[in-house]
Parts: structure tokens; sequence; C-alpha cells
């Protein structure tokens, strides 16, 4: 299961691809072909399963000192690798360098944050009569981590750090046009001395591996990023089994501007809110909502920072946005954007290879916009739709009319206001005066169709485990 280099006989990969057993990895910036990725077969995906039931017994029977030290030492080589990890980042998901960096940071720091779990992972003591009654976090067993394209490092890492750290095995499956760090990490986990087997790397097809991982009686739980039909198929497929699952969905997140806001930096800083990864984030603030008081001069504002977002090669340390994952993904943001659609104003993007698109600003009233794709799902590109509201009853009703919940921003000098409508807007992750969405150490996950269950935070461990009651009788 590793990735093959440019220079593997070009005859040879020919023939793989033409049976359908390799994947051409794209850089999405250039059309070039970076390597080639075998898929897993059915019989190799059942190896590995049979390799990670192994793993469990002898990792989840360690010490818990000893995990967390090897889980230190898995952090530690993510950090000694962080620039390859980076560079893999740039090739393979067009993400600008600087991102790609704080990415492969984020990876270690998730590491690290979790190596912390192993021996923090206390049950409790219940005052019962009779006896001593104690709850154990007992690990799950072997856990299948499905997660997408648009951030495969990160996501990767917030399902299996804290796997790991409860004492599973992982079956990690890459989104098959993002495997090349995914391959990597599994490969320093091996080097720090995680059991073999421990962490695998599945690259292939989502209606082959990932559904291979999902319907097998072994694989204990699902935790599972990505789109919401393929999360609601996932769940259903888990229901047969009683099996454990955990869904990060998609997202249609408001920012909201009111008229007393700090205007100046809430327009500055509302493109990165939305254009960050080209719109490709689950969390992008892609409704904006501002008040209609100052609408003209925010919009203003908002123009000359939307001009201003650098876009181009992401080898350049300054670029700010990349271009879009592929042509299939350019094809569908496009279609967001008919030649009737109320483009306000657009930023640029560089012409010839590669899959860009501009950041591209819609604008009109609630009414208006009704009808319009990019207002009511979610594009996953940079596009961005701008309404004005009369008042805050008026902003939370257009923030929730969405069957999405999982993030969003308020932009309010007044406290009060801030605290009512970060508890009136139904989403998991808000921020007020930024646009903050993801901490490892904070809890991330969605209301309604965004999903369910959380990542990350101190808790994530806690869904990687079964909760025991042991009665011990003392007469
Ligand atoms: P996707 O649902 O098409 O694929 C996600 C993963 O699932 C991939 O690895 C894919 O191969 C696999 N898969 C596909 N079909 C499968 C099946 N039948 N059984 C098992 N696995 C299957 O999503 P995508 O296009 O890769 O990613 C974009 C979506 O992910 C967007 O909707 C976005 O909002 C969402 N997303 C959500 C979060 C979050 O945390 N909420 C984060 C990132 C992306």
């Amino acid at each position: 299961m590793t990735a093959k280099s440019d220079g593997d006989s070009r005859c040879c990969h020919e023939k793989a691809v033409a049976l359908g057993v390799e994947h051409e990895v794209l850089n999405p910036a250039t059309e070039a072909v970076v390597t080639s990725v075998p898929e897993v077969t059915a019989a190799e995906a059942e190896t590995a399963v049979r390799r990670a039931e192994a793993a469990a017994v002898v990792w989840g029977g360690m010490a818990p000192a000893d995990r967390a030290r090897l889980l230190r030492a898995f952090a530690g080589l993510v950090d000694r690798d962080l620039e390859q990890l980076a560079q893999l980042e740039v090739a393979e998901a067009g993400h600008p360098i600087a991102s790609a960096r704080g990415e492969a940071a984020a990876a270690r720091d998730v590491l690290l944050y979790y190596a912390g779990t192993p021996e923090r992972l206390s049950g409790r003591q219940i005052p019962v009569a009779g006896g001593l009654d104690v709850t154990f976090h007992e690990p799950l067993g072997v856990v299948g981590v499905i997660v997408p394209w648009n951030f495969p490092m990160p996501i990767a890492t917030w399902g299996f750090a804290p796997a790991l750290a409860a004492g599973n095995a992982v079956l990690l499956k890459p989104a098959e046009l993002t495997p090349l760090t995914a391959l990597h990490l599994a490969k320093l986990a091996e080097e720090a001395g995680l059991p073999e087997g421990a962490l695998q790397v599945l690259p292939g097809r989502g209606s082959v591996v990932g559904r291979f991982l999902v319907e097998h009686p072994a694989v204990a739980k699902i935790c599972f990023t990505g789109s919401v039909p393929v999360g609601q198929s996932i769940m259903a497929a888990c229901a047969r089994q009683t099996k454990r699952v955990t869904l990060e969905l998609g997202g249609k997140s408001p920012n909201i501007v009111f008229a007393d806001a700090d205007l100046e930096k809430a327009a500055a800083t509302a493109p990165y809110a939305v254009f960050d990864n080209a719109g490709q984030d689950c969390c992008a603030r892609s409704r904006m909502l501002v008040q209609r008081s100052v609408y003209d001069e925010f919009m203003s504002s908002f123009e000359a920072a939307v001009r201003g977002v650098v876009v181009g090669d992401p080898r350049d340390e300054k670029t700010e946005m990349g271009p879009l994952i592929s042509a299939g993904q350019r094809e569908r943001v496009r279609a967001f954007v008919p030649a009737d659609a109320p483009v306000a104003f657009r930023g640029s993007a560089p012409a010839g290879a590669g899959f860009w698109y501009e950041p591209t600003v819609l604008a009109g009233s609630a009414a208006s916009m009704t009808g319009l794709a990019a207002w009511r799902d979610e594009v996953f590109g940079p596009v961005v739709c701008v309404v004005p509201f009369e008042d805050e009853a008026e902003a939370i009703r257009l923030a929730n009319a969405t069957p999405y919940g999982l993030s969003g921003s308020i932009w309010t000098r007044d406290t009060g206001r801030a605290i009512r409508v970060s508890r009136a807007v139904q989403a998991g992750n808000l921020s007020v005066n930024s646009h903050s969405s993801v901490r490892y150490s904070t809890p991330f996950g969605g209301f309604k169709q965004s999903g369910l269950g959380r990542e990350l935070g101190p808790d994530a461990a806690l869904a990687f485990t079964e909760e025991k009651n042991v009665f011990i009788a003392t007469d």
C-alpha cells in the first residue's frame, strides 16, 4: 500500500490503470500526474482487517504510559517530516504552502494532545450499597476512519489520533484524490514503534474500500467525514449492525455582520472565512448576512478585500488561495453561477492549466435569492452570497433557514447580542468577532444535517470507547 513514484515503468502503470487497480494523483494547480497509487482490493482489505484485529489486542493491552510515549514519538516524526508532509499536501490538494505547513503542524499537535489521553482515560467510582462500583472506557477494537479530500491530513488525524489514544487499531480510507499524506503518516506510525497494523491506510474507491469497512462486522465503528448523501448511506448501513458511527458532513454557514461591528475588520477578514482552501471547507461562511444600515459601506470594503485575495501558485509563500481540487469540482462550482446569477464582483484567478476559479460574490435580497442554488446548497467552492437583513430576529431566521448547522460567525460589539445570537443560531461551532472554527482542544461537529457526534476536544477519545460498569461485592 505504498505510492509508486513517477519513475515507475509507464507501461506497467498503464496496464494497472487499465485494470482499474491504480489511481492517478493529479496536481490540481498544474493538472500534471504526481504519482499513481494502487487501490486496495477486497482481499487486501480483508487482510488489513485481520492485521488490525491482531494489532488492537497488542495496542489496547499495552500500558497506558507506553501508548502515550509511542504517540509522542509519532508526533515527533510528524514534526521531523513537517515540510515533506506540507509539500505532499501542496502537490495533491493544491493548498497554499503556508496553509499546508499549518496543517502538518496541526497533525503533529493533535497527536501530541491525544498522547495525553491514555494516562487520563479514567472511569468513575460510583457510590452503591454492598460493594465497589467502577466504570472503564474499553477500546472498541478496530475502527474505520473515512475522510474527504478537502483537508486530507488534518481530518485524518482528528479521527485516528483519539481512536489510537483510546487503544483501538485504525483502518484509514483516504479520498481517492488525496491519499499521499495519509500513506506517509502510516509509515511514520510504524517508524515510531506503534504495533504493526495499528494504523493502516487503505487507498481506494469509496464504493469499494469505504463500503467494505462500513459493512465488515469486525470494524466496530465508522468515523466518517464527507458529504451528506454518503454520510446518510453509511449511517443506514451501520444501523444494520448497530455499528457506532460519527458523521461530520456539509455546511452552509452564515457570517452575520451587525451595524455596531468593527466593520473594517469584518470586511477585511470575510474573504478568508469563505475563500480559504478555495471555499472547499465544510465551515466556509458562504452566506453573508449584513445589517441593511451598513450594507453599502460594508460591501465597498468587502469588494476591496476580495480583489486583494492572492490567488495563484500554491508553492508561493504569498499565495492565499489555490485551485479547486479537480476538473469535476470546478464544473460543479461553475454550475452554481449561471449566466443570470446576481454577480456583484469577483476576484482574480490564473488562466491556463489548473482547476482555477475566481472568488465570486453574489448579492441580492433574501427574497431574490430563494431560487438560487448557491444560496441554498453547499457550493464547496469560492462563491459567497451576501444578503441584507433588518434586525436581530431576521438575522437569526435567515441564519437558521438551512438544513445544515456546522459553523458561523457573528460580528458585533454588543456582548449581550453576541451571546443571544450565539445561543439562537443552530450550529455546532460559532465564533464572535473572528472566524475560528477548529481548535484541537475544543469540540467540533454539526447540528442538523451537518453531522452526528463530535470530534476533537477533551472528550473525543470517549467516542472510540465503550463504557463498562463493574460491580464488585464486598460481602
Ligand atoms: P464524499 O462523501 O464523496 O467522500 C468522502 C469519503 O467517503 C471519501 O473517502 C470517499 O471515497 C468515501 N466514500 C464515498 N462513497 C462511499 C461509500 N458508499 N461508502 C463508504 N465510503 C464512501 O465527500 P468528498 O467529496 O470527498 O468531500 C466533500 C464533502 O465533505 C463536502 O460535503 C464537505 O462539506 C464534507 N466535509 C465535511 C467536514 C466536516 O467536518 N463536517 C469536513 C470536510 C469535508
